[in-house]
């Protein structure tokens, strides 16, 4: 029997934090990790990209469904301070023009070496391909009938991104030291959407698009790069609505729809002036050039054809007033059909977790089960593209570390 005075399950991105934290804070605690997977910090080495947008200088509990419960964890380790506790391990930063912070290496295994290196620092055991299937509540908490200890984090993310150690074996977990998870969706994931409209323009970014979610009326609003695929619409504003999505899908029993304004900086009437002009400017190319001004050729040609206007033959100078004011209308209104997301293996993150009602926004403690903590995805918080999510993980784990009693 191995016994600690806390024990964290998950050796990520919240679990290492608050391992580290609880060591920095008291020296003479006896801590261990224990990660399933063969190393630790496996899903950091994938975010952003490869480069990990470890933060975002602008995140607020207002980002985050869950925020109220996060607010405390957030203000207490906001995301200035988690740049000076990367500072602390030697790891220094950047702040893109959106306030997303990266490395100055621009590598993910920066990150993730300058954590690995601090656990070993101050002396704290690691054990990976040590997966948790049992715990249990005797004398502090025993785990797979082979470790003991008095104090448990766990800190073993949600269900998204299986491949990266997170396959939602933390809810099991949880549910077995009496706490209750709320319904799960996938979040931060690419949407299936009206595929024989989207194919034709796989492959194509557009950069800055507003997209709104409706059923019988709006359920929500991104903005942002969007990428057409065989399959839908991939890119940051398309996926900020994939939680949403589901949830409708799931609860209404209905397709939602997305509409997209390719044009959000021009009001209607002001397109409809400047398509009134590209028929003076270019009125003797054909239909498929009419857009190219401000959008990629292929999109252009599937809004024209949206119209029902589309003739590949047919001249710019052929569209009339009434062509012209219906190609505006679904410029600043495409219609795509949401039929559901590319699903948890795909998702970022996880909408949805234990519910925030049974922990101690101030402690993370637990309500239900004394000396038992929780940190980061696992837990119902979730933010947006951006650094967002890490953030939580960074400020819950830290905060969890503490060990402070409710
Ligand atoms: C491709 C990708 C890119 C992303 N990019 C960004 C980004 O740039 N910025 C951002 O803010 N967020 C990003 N995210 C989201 C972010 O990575 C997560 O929100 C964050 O890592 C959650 O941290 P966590 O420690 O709570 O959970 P996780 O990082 O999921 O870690 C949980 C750990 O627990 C281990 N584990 C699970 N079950 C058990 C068990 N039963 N026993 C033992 N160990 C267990 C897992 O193997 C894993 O190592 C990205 C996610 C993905 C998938």
């Amino acid at each position: 029997m191995k016994s600690y005075d806390l024990i964290i399950v998950g050796g990520c991105s919240a679990g290492i934090v608050a391992a580290i934290n609880a060591k920095r804070q008291n020296s003479d605690l006896k801590i261990a990790v224990l990660e399933k997977l063969p190393r630790i910090g496996k899903k950091l080495l994938a975010t952003g990209n490869g480069k990990c947008n470890l933060t975002n200088q602008n995140a607020l509990d207002h980002n985050y469904v869950g925020g109220e419960f996060a607010a405390f964890a957030l203000q207490k380790y906001n995301p200035q301070t988690v740049t000076e506790f990367f500072a602390s391990l030697g790891l220094l930063c950047y702040a893109d023009s959106c306030g997303r912070v990266y490395p100055e290496s621009n590598t993910a295994s920066s990150v993730v070496d300058a954590l690995r290196f601090e656990l070993d620092r101050l002396k704290i055991d690691v054990y990976c391909d040590t997966q948790i299937t049992d715990i249990k509540k005797k004398n502090g908490f025993l785990l797979n009938g082979d470790f003991q200890c008095k104090k448990l984090i766990i800190a073993a993310g949600g269900k998204s991104s299986p491949s990266q150690g997170s396959d939602g074996s933390g809810y099991a977990l949880a549910k077995m030291l009496g706490h209750s998870i709320t319904r799960l969706y996938p979040a931060l994931v690419p949407l299936c959407a009206s595929p024989e409209i989207t194919k034709p323009m796989k492959g194509v970014r557009v950069r800055n698009v507003n997209l709104t979610l409706k059923g019988e009326r709006k359920i929500a609003q991104t903005s942002g790069e969007i990428l057409f695929t065989d399959y839908g619409i991939s890119g940051i504003a398309a996926m900020e609505l994939a939680a949403h999505a589901q949830k409708y899908i799931d609860n209404v029993k209905h397709n939602p729809f997305t509409y997209i304004d390719f044009m959000p900086q021009m009001s209607f009437n002001e397109l409809f002036e400047y398509l009134k002009n590209l028929n003076k400017i270019k009125g003797f190319c054909q239909i498929d050039n009419l857009l190219t001004g401000f959008l990629p050729k292929a999109v252009g040609i599937a809004i024209c054809k949206a119209t029902k206007l589309y003739k590949a033959d047919k001249n710019i100078s052929e569209l009339s007033e009434r062509d012209l004011r219906a190609i505006a209308e679904k410029i600043k209104n495409f219609p795509l059909e949401i039929t559901g997301t590319k699903g948890f293996i795909n998702a970022q993150v996880t909408s949805g977790g234990i519910k925030t009602e049974e922990i101690d926004p101030e402690t993370m403690q637990s309500n239900i089960c004394k000396g038992l903590y929780f940190a980061g995805e696992i837990i119902d918080v979730d933010g947006g593209c951006g650094g967002f999510n890490l953030q939580w993980a960074w400020a819950s784990g830290m905060l969890a570390g503490e060990l402070n009693e409710v």
